[in-house]
């Protein structure tokens, strides 16, 4: 008799502990995250005391993280995969490390022109490569397209970094996916050829460039400028002031300028999906929308959210309408192309 209470009272422990572990793992999500802002862990505080759901980040590179799901497979821990170029969630989608989302609730905070028509991503916010110029040595009237940054007239005055850079490898698929690939080797070549300086550094080291005199004219995301021009920094101030912002390819026949997504995907094999799906509508809604526009300058994807007032000076914009997609889908040519033509 006494053995059969003890047992039970054993067993009843054990249920109150399954029961809490079981408790305890919904309330968590595991972020794998190549994006790179401060902003990023304000936005995960802020959703931890909106619902108690605690959020880990794993941050690497899209190419080691993309890696690192397909190794792990259906034993991985991660929820949602965040990248800050599109191309490589077509990727992972491509790689079937992805689920479809289906969510009216996310859906509902987006803009139609920027979701993803094979519903495996949702995009967090967007971003513009547009040509910056120096403001002494350049009349925003020479500018055009980034066709027309291949012109002589700018040969040893160009500047943009490496190819290897993701937001460089979207820019060439587009170039390729509007134009064809032999025009685009041209441009590549004749990018290369009037080039200041060998690609080094990242965006923000191309406007600091131009601000020392080393070239005239950079390639760069559009939010870099926000940045520098809100920076505590005296060089990044300088450098940020030093510049004239132009978008591009705005004429009625040409294709508006090149935009890339940073956005969020759920992995096939989410543990606390539901909790991810939370998370997602939270990031896009208006709130942390708002959140992101004024701390990183980036541009939102929700229509109730307007640029951040220094972003908003440079006006609005044409933006290529090419389906987002294309930008993984023509990558490996970019690449190809890149190699052939000695883009660093
Ligand atoms: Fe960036």
């Amino acid at each position: 008799m006494k053995k059969n209470i003890l047992r039970v009272i054993f067993i009843f422990f054990v249920l109150i502990i399954t029961s809490c572990e079981n408790n305890q793992k919904p309330n968590e999500i595991n972020i794998y995250s190549q994006r790179h802002y401060a902003v990023d862990e304000l936005q995960y505080e802020n959703f931890t005391k909106q619902t108690g759901i605690k959020v880990n980040v794993t941050k690497a590179n899209a190419d080691e993280l993309i890696q690192r799901l397909k190794i792990e497979g259906s034993s991985s821990s991660a929820d949602l995969f965040i990248t800050v170029d599109v191309g490589k969630l077509w990727q992972a989608g491509d790689m079937g490390l992805l689920q479809k989302i289906e969510d009216e609730t996310i859906t509902s905070n987006i803009k139609k022109e920027f979701l993803d028509p094979n519903n495996f991503w949702v995009p967090l916010t967007f971003r513009s490569r547009i040509i910056v110029y120096s403001k002494d040595r350049v009349n925003v009237n020479e500018l055009d397209s980034y066709e027309s940054l291949a012109d002589k007239k700018w040969e040893n005055r160009l500047l943009i970094r490496s190819s290897s850079n993701s937001y460089n490898q979207a820019l060439m698929s587009s170039i390729i996916a509007n134009n064809g690939p032999k025009v685009a080797e041209q441009w590549s070549s004749d990018i290369v050829s009037n080039l200041a300086r060998d690609p080094k550094g990242n965006d923000r080291d191309q406007v600091k460039a131009i601000a020392a005199g080393q070239g005239d004219l950079a390639v760069v995301n559009s939010y870099y400028i926000g940045l520098l021009l809100s920076s505590e920094k005296e060089d990044e101030l300088n450098a940020g002031n030093s510049v004239g912002v132009f978008f591009p390819n705005q004429r009625v026949d040409q294709s508006g300028a090149h935009i890339n997504v940073s956005g969020i995907a759920l992995t096939k094999n989410s543990p606390n999906k539901e909790n991810a799906l939370k998370l997602i509508a939270y990031l896009t809604s208006s709130v942390a929308q708002q959140t992101y526009v004024d701390n990183t300058y980036e541009y939102s994807v929700n229509p109730e959210i307007e640029p951040n007032k220094i972003v908003k000076q440079w006006g609005d914009f044409k933006k290529d309408n090419l389906d987002l997609n294309m930008l993984g889908v023509k990558r490996n040519e970019a690449i190809r192309i890149f190699d052939k033509t000695g883009w660093k």
